[in-house]
């Protein structure tokens, strides 16, 4: 049978529809595409034969080649294993097999010379190997499989005999089926430039690489191909949006003047006037923007989005901001409020707690143009919201929102020009990152604080130094400070959250007594954590003990302390965030990260990255790189990271290339029109056949 790469699975030799049923529930591998797909995640490098006398017992995986003695039962009933001695020409050592002893005891041959592979490890005072991989040396093999790949599996499959080895048979017969000449997926000038494989010899190379420079060629090929699919997807519907899709034009400055002249608050920093100017920029432009505005917590979004607002009002459209809590959406509402002082700006705030007359109130009003601008939660997503005239959509914080509503903002206002769209982003998105995920987007970047702003001086105590900590809070509270403690919020597990929370309450009300102290968490109504917020930010409590509920956005200026319990428990990012809560007024501001004596190297790892920068960029790229990007904050979501074989946290010079040459076929040819870019175009417009470059 003609193997195509939709062919479903268990028409493969090895695998039948038991093992191909197995493997498209376990590893949603249904055709020859995902099978081939399915790339190993390490390999065994077995070139090398080492020799007994060179042993060294450091638990490294070895290959010996000799013989062994005849085999033995040994120890007592349900302790018994199988031991055989094996030797080369240098010395012995014991092989061990707990499982399986009666089907070993008659495979195992004394006098063969086997080639045996696995881990090293002293038992008893001798060396020992236990359930070694045994094969029959064959001197006419020695040349090939030097390096063997090994595949992740999981336990179900294993039940199911379907172990590394047998996926590695599977890939054999795959192989040894495919046609000799597999369809390209770049075009040949592409593959000459940066000297790729061909489809079929990069295929070969990273399942069965003879040499390590095959391996090398074999991965660079794969995850360039892999990484220019993803940069000619976005950069492809990038383009045909600017050049289809037209944005309303707007240059009437008129309230722009009325705020700079009358009530700007402050002088804007040099990176906030570089982003307001591209935002200026691309409303004139009359292509619809899309832009991802990002910038440190703290570095003064509000402000830009206020000033790209103001553009849109003065031509009489409505702009909207969408926040993902309700204290935010106020947070937002007030502080816009409050710029807007001196102008002649109509507001609403549209919230899941704004019900009933004032409800319809709002509704009327936008829909009859009376409202210039609506803030609020997602809330604002409804139905029944009608713009009559919405020129920009705002959303903060964008991680939280799926792509899927960042769509429906878009085409909210079908018939005519759709809105603007600005998507604010506290959590600095590594380059690499922001490039594969926003590629569609443009990307404007405050990389300033405003000035005055001291850095925030990070330390981390251990429990057992609590009395310490809370002398220093004291002593800041008497000066005038407030405090946030924040306590991990654990999902699934929000009663053991909930009761370290209270325990915490309780002992810090112990040790602060007269000091009024607010608490706000997940189980309260939101009336009453709007109400506990309120009384903080007003300066009424001087501690703030929380859920991470204040994780975004949040402004309380006079807070000046953060105290972060089980700070191990946080991902980088997130301490990161928590820490951007204090630290906005004039103020030195601190964040004391506690925790346990006994915390594991990873997190000693964040906390040590946390203390050395105050660098939002710089700690998401330790993120990055501690984590993986799947953990990033809110990248799952996304959806659009399902890499498999190209690692952003390693492959970027990778991605550089391939982003560069995607941007010159798109340069030369947007539409993919020319001959030797049909393989392009096809490959992206299809989402069966060898969708290699799969971003859903
Ligand atoms: P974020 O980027 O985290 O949303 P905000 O917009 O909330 O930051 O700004 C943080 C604080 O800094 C606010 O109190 C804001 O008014 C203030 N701020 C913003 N820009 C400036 C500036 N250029 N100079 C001084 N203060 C500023
Ligand atoms: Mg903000």
């Amino acid at each position: 049978m003609q193997l195509t790469f939709q062919t479903s699975i268990e028409y493969l030799k090895g695998v039948g529809p038991i093992k191909a049923a197995l493997l498209q529930k376990e590893l949603r591998i249904y055709t020859i595409a995902d099978l081939i797909q399915y790339y190993p995640f390490r390999y065994e490098d077995r070139s090398q034969i080492q020799q007994i006398k060179d042993l060294q017992a450091d638990l490294q995986q070895v290959q010996l080649r000799g013989t062994i003695q005849p085999p033995q039962v040994v120890g007592s009933k349900n302790k018994k294993r199988l031991e055989a001695i094996f030797q080369d020409e240098t010395g012995t050592i014991r092989l061990v097999w707990f499982q399986k002893l009666s089907h070993m005891m008659k495979q195992l041959q004394p006098g063969i010379i086997y080639q045996v592979y696995g881990k090293l490890s002293v038992y008893n005072g001798s060396y020992t190997m236990i359930h070694p991989e045994m094969e029959l040396y064959h001197p006419q093999k020695e040349q090939q499989e030097t390096f063997i790949p090994v595949y992740h599996t999981t336990e179900k499959l294993k039940k199911g005999h379907l172990d590394s080895k047998l996926l590695r048979r599977i890939q054999q017969n795959l192989l040894g089926q495919l046609p000799t000449h597999v369809p390209e997926a770049l075009p040949d000038y592409i593959r000459t430039r940066y000297q790729l494989l061909d489809k079929r010899a990069a295929l070969t190379h990273i399942h069965f690489p003879q040499r390590a420079e095959m391996l090398q060629k074999a991965r660079l090929s794969l995850k360039y191909e892999e990484l220019f699919y993803i940069q000619l997807r976005l950069l492809q519907t990038r383009q045909l949006r600017m050049e289809k899709q037209a944005g309303k034009v707007y240059r009437d400055t008129q309230l722009l003047h009325q705020f700079y002249e009358s009530s700007l608050p402050f002088p804007l920093t040099d990176a906030q006037k570089r982003v307001v100017k591209e935002i200026y920029t691309n409303l004139r432009s009359g292509n619809q923007m899309n832009r991802l505005l990002q910038g440190d917590v703290g570095s003064g979004k509000t402000m830009v989005a206020f000033l790209a607002m103001l553009l849109v009002v003065s031509s009489g459209s409505q702009a909207t901001m969408m926040a993902p809590t309700e204290i935010l959406a106020e947070q937002h509402y007030n502080k816009l409020v409050e710029f807007a002082a001196n102008l002649p700006l109509r507001m609403g705030l549209l919230t899941g707690s704004t019900t009933g007359s004032e409800r319809k109130r709002i509704l009327i009003e936008l829909a009859q143009g009376n409202i210039d601008i609506l803030v609020g939660t997602h809330s604002l997503l409804n139905e029944e919201v009608l713009f009559k005239n919405l020129g920009l959509s705002i959303i903060d914080e964008q991680h939280r929102f799926g792509v899927m509503q960042r769509a429906k903002l878009w085409q909210r206002d079908a018939p005519s020009l759709p809105p603007h769209v600005l998507i604010m982003s506290a959590t600095p998105i590594p380059r690499t990152l922001a490039m594969t995920l926003y590629g569609d987007l443009d990307v404007s970047t405050i990389d300033e604080m405003p000035a005055g702003r001291k850095p925030i001086k990070t330390a981390h105590y251990y429990d057992a130094q609590r009395l310490k900590v809370f002398g220093f809070i004291k002593k800041q509270i008497a000066q005038g400070g407030q405090v946030y403690v924040v306590y991990p919020l654990i999902e699934d597990s929000e009663k053991v959250d909930y009761k370290s929370l209270m325990d915490g309450y309780e002992s810090i009300s112990r040790a602060f007594p007269g000091t009024p102290i607010s608490i706000v968490h997940g189980k309260m109504k939101a009336a009453d954590k709007e109400y506990e917020m309120q009384r903080f930010a007003k300066g009424e409590t001087k501690m703030m003990v929380a859920t991470t509920v204040i994780e975004v956005g949040v402004n309380v200026p006079n807070a000046r302390v953060m105290i972060i319990e089980n700070a191990d428990h946080f991902g980088l990012s997130q301490l990161h965030q928590l820490r951007g809560r204090v630290g906005r007024g004039q103020d030195q501001a601190y964040c004391i990260l506690m925790t346990d004596y006994q915390i594991s190297a990873k997190s000693r790892e964040r906390i040590q990255a946390l203390i050395a920068t105050n660098d939002g960029f710089e700690i998401a790229d330790m993120d990055l790189r501690l984590r993986g990007p799947g953990d990033l904050m809110g990248i799952q979501q996304s959806g659009a990271l399902n890499l498999k074989i190209a690692d952003l946290r390693q492959d970027n010079s990778i991605l550089q290339m391939a982003r560069e040459a995607a941007k010159q076929v798109i340069q030369a040819d947007p539409l993919l029109e020319q001959p030797y870019h049909l393989v392009l175009k096809n490959q992206l417009a299809s989402n069966t056949y060898a969708n290699w470059g799969n971003i859903g």
